[in-house]
């Protein structure tokens, strides 16, 4: 049974459902001792024409670390809520959000990368989108090896979201590389419940056989966008299995190093 999640999403960014505090009450309900919030971060774009509709807007920020906060006190006694953001790792506009972050005091900051390049001058480079192929691979690997380096990440959400279609060779060579930096800077990796429920195209069992193989720190993260998928023990277990069967055991709260900006 699961005993935290630290993947957890709120309405604010327009594609997740309930209140903040129904993802708690589903949280104890289902027996987690650890939730921890990863809205969306808002991104800070140099264009005045392109604004991401898929997270929360700038000045929902405060309200949202207020609301978690309010939680936390309330609840407890009961469970240990924790306030963070899942964010994009955007070279030429980082900084703008760490400046806006650090004010909010998070907990911690997870990483989940779901555009390579940037979202508002490149065209749209989704990660899910079809015919991903070699040189899109490595550029997603090297800029999330850039992200991970500023030290400002927890974990690494869904590290396997690219939907490839070339060299499988080439896949298997770009992913040691990432297993391996990743390793090295004690950041786990997430296998991530929401793409397993929707059958999306991770978790990529190839990927987490490389994880095996080269024995990476593993979180399982529910990505929760509404708070019933924290009730189903059922899909839990299934991916539970899956790394047990690789010969991957996840890792407790307490192995999990909170990194953030604070
Ligand atoms: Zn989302
Ligand atoms: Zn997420």
């Amino acid at each position: 049974m699961a005993d935290y999640n630290l993947h957890t999403h709120t309405a604010r960014c327009r594609h997740a459902v309930g209140e903040d505090r129904e993802y708690v009450e589903a949280a104890i309900k289902a027996g987690l001792t650890t939730l921890g919030f990863a809205d969306h971060c808002p991104q800070f774009f140099p264009v005045d024409d392109y604004y991401s509709h898929f997270r929360m807007f700038p000045e929902q920020a405060q309200e949202y670390a207020e609301s978690i906060r309010a939680l936390q006190k309330e609840y407890a006694s009961d469970i240990r809520i924790l306030l963070g953001f899942e964010t994009e790792y955007y070279p030429k506009t980082f900084d703008k959000l760490i400046e806006f972050v650090r004010p909010l005091h998070l907990d911690y900051m997870i990483m989940g990368q779901h555009f390579v390049g940037n979202e508002y001058d490149e065209g749209s480079y989704s990660t899910i989108e079809k015919g991903k192929r070699e040189a899109y691979l490595s550029r997603y690997v090297a800029q999330v090896k850039e992200g991970l380096s500023t030290g400002a990440f927890t974990y690494l959400a869904h590290p396997d979201t690219v939907r490839y279609e070339g060299d499988p060779d080439f896949y298997i060579e770009q992913m040691t590389e990432l297993c391996r930096f990743a390793k090295a800077r004690d950041i786990p990796l997430e296998y991530n419940i929401l793409g397993y429920c929707n059958k999306r195209c991770y978790p990529n069992p190839t990927f987490w056989d490389i994880v095996a193989e080269i024995g990476n720190k593993a979180v399982i993260g529910y990505d929760a966008h509404t708070p019933e998928l924290l009730l189903n023990h059922a899909i839990y277990r299934e991916c539970e299995q899956d790394l047990l069967k690789r010969g991957i055991t996840p890792v407790t709260i307490d192995e999990i190093n909170l990194r953030g900006i604070k």
